[in-house]
């Protein structure tokens, strides 16, 4: 099939693993996209920027499992181009840097089909950089090389590339997971000394990332004993040291229970202090978006208030608003009250500014200020509710006398960790730090998921607390500000109350 407008393939490097590390340019194609095919490596969350109408094919590549042959990927982008579509290939790290990226646009070239390449950050010089090594430094390392021994399988490195690779200060070896042991020894036989320093980077930037240092005689022995796995990165050269970032919360382990679309903020605040993030979301929300009618009905008596005390009821009603072809329009001359700073952003992001901010960021707050400020002819209120936590509010709202209208528009539902994310939560030799609640059901999912109850515990607010401690967790502290920056402070309180903690 042709069509009359030209097809375009963009070759997209995803960065190593966080979605944030896509360039700008990268995440415009993404989101313009009408075919994605993508490696295995990528994050998920990544594919969610995608268009909903898109094709998304996996292409996923490990070790010794192509579920599309290359000869196919570069068959199906070639078709799909030529049937009119924006293709964006999508690769981990750069699409040049052993992603077979100029097989797939030469391929794309001579099928006559346009091919632009989106460079990455690649892993070979991210992975290092995530536990804090450099590939270059002045008066320690001018040069840098990468290697693999697995490309041309069939065709081993000869010892020349040994000694190549060996005469570069500093070295990264991609896909040498399964070889490490003889890649060191090549190593060391071509020339490198035993004792050079060397750091194997597992899931860099990912959840779940682990740092391993040794010298490089050792670093096989150590990666067995750590049982670390692809994808990682090893790299070699006297950049490769353990170095204090003087972070606060260098060496601690953190573990964030929250969704995962409403963590980012706090994960990377905590990344940024240097503490060690356990990406473990216990629960998930998801918007209703059959409640229409409902909305509809409750818009129509007119509400004087319209109250959201999450950012998920903000946008559940957004959701179920434009299922009925309205906007916020529909709603008239309604104040708008929201619980806290990030239900009030929310609004905010879709060019609405709200009324009323309780100064506690909390139900008892909200209930207390609206009751305060409406007068008797504005009694009627909507609240855009979620499945869980909303008693305290109505039951709140109508002792004083409000008639409430409660649509729900969110629901959460428990969801248990990954095998991966408890093997990290219940390490022996590594225990965990903190484990940050934002919400009644998060500490809920916890218990319920039989995951340690002896560790220090930092809630949001004090109904996440005291739902926590009902539970029989013991909470350390509670966020003054219920908010993440709140919670950030909480720990660097508790880890820099207690220096000799810290490494
Ligand atoms: N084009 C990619 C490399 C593809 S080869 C890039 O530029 O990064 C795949 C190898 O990359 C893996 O075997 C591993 O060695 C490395 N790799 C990719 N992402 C990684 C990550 N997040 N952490 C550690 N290693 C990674």
């Amino acid at each position: 099939m042709t069509s009359a407008r030209p097809g375009v393939v963009y070759l997209v490097g995803a960065g190593p693993g966080d979605p944030s590390l896509i360039t700008v340019r990268g995440m415009e194609l993404l989101q313009k996209a009408e075919v994605v095919v993508h490696d295995r490596l990528l994050s998920d969350d990544l594919l969610m920027s995608v268009r909903r109408d898109a094709e998304i094919i996996p292409a996923g590549k490990s070790p010794d499992h192509h579920t599309l042959a290359q000869d196919k990927i570069n068959a199906v982008l070639i078709e799909r181009a030529k049937a009119g579509r924006i293709v964006v290939r999508l690769k981990g790290g750069d699409p040049y840097v052993y992603g077979r990226g100029s097989e797939e646009r030469a391929a794309c070239l001579q099928a006559g089909v346009h091919c632009e390449v989106v460079p990455g950050v690649s892993s070979a010089i991210s992975a290092p950089a995530a536990a804090g090594v450099p590939v270059t430094e002045r008066g320690v390392a001018r040069s840098f090389s990468i290697i693999t021994p697995a490309v041309g399988r069939g065709s081993p490195l000869s010892e020349r590339d040994w000694q190549a690779a060996a005469c570069a200060d500093t070295l990264s070896v991609l896909m040498g997971c399964g070889a490490l042991r003889s890649v060191a020894s090549q190593l060391i036989e071509a020339g490198r000394d035993p004792l050079t320093p060397a750091v194997l980077v597992e899931r860099a930037t990912m959840p779940g990332e682990r740092v391993v240092f040794a010298p490089l005689a050792e670093i096989a022995d150590k990666a067995d004993e750590e049982q670390i796995k692809n994808p990682a990165v090893l790299t070699v050269g006297e950049v490769a040291r353990p170095r204090s970032s003087g972070l606060p919360m260098m060496g601690k382990r953190v573990v964030v229970t929250r969704p995962r679309t409403a963590s980012y903020e706090l994960i990377g605040g905590l990344r940024l202090l240097g503490a060690e993030v356990i990406d473990a979301p216990m629960i998930d929300v998801r918007t209703i978006d059959s409640r229409t009618d409902e909305l509809v009905r409750a818009i129509k008596r007119r509400p004087d208030w319209l109250v959201c005390t999450s950012r998920h009821g903000v946008r559940g009603l957004f959701c179920n608003l434009a299922h009925a072809g309205l906007d916020l329009r529909a709603l008239g001359g309604v104040r708008i009250a929201a619980v806290g700073p990030t239900t009030a952003a929310e609004f905010r992001a879709r060019g609405v500014e709200v009324d009323l901010v309780p100064k506690a960021h909390r139900a008892e707050g909200l209930i207390q200020e609206i009751t305060a400020s409406a007068t008797k002819d504005q009694m009627r209120v909507l609240f855009a509710a979620g499945t869980l936590a909303r008693d305290e509010l109505r039951f709140g709202l109508e002792d004083a006398g409000m008639m409430l209208d409660e649509v729900l528009v969110y629901e959460t539902v428990l969801t248990g960790p990954t095998d991966r994310v408890r093997s990290e939560i219940e390490n022996p030799s590594r225990p965990i730090d903190a484990v940050v609640l934002a919400s009644p059901s998060g500490a809920k999912s916890w218990v319920e998921h039989s995951l340690p109850k002896h560790t220090c515990f930092i809630a949001i607010g004090p109904t996440t607390a005291r739902a926590a401690e009902e539970l029989g967790l013991t909470v350390s502290a509670v966020a003054s500000s219920h908010t993440d920056a709140g919670m950030i402070e909480e720990l660097l309180g508790l880890f820099v109350q207690k220096p000799e903690a810290l490494p």
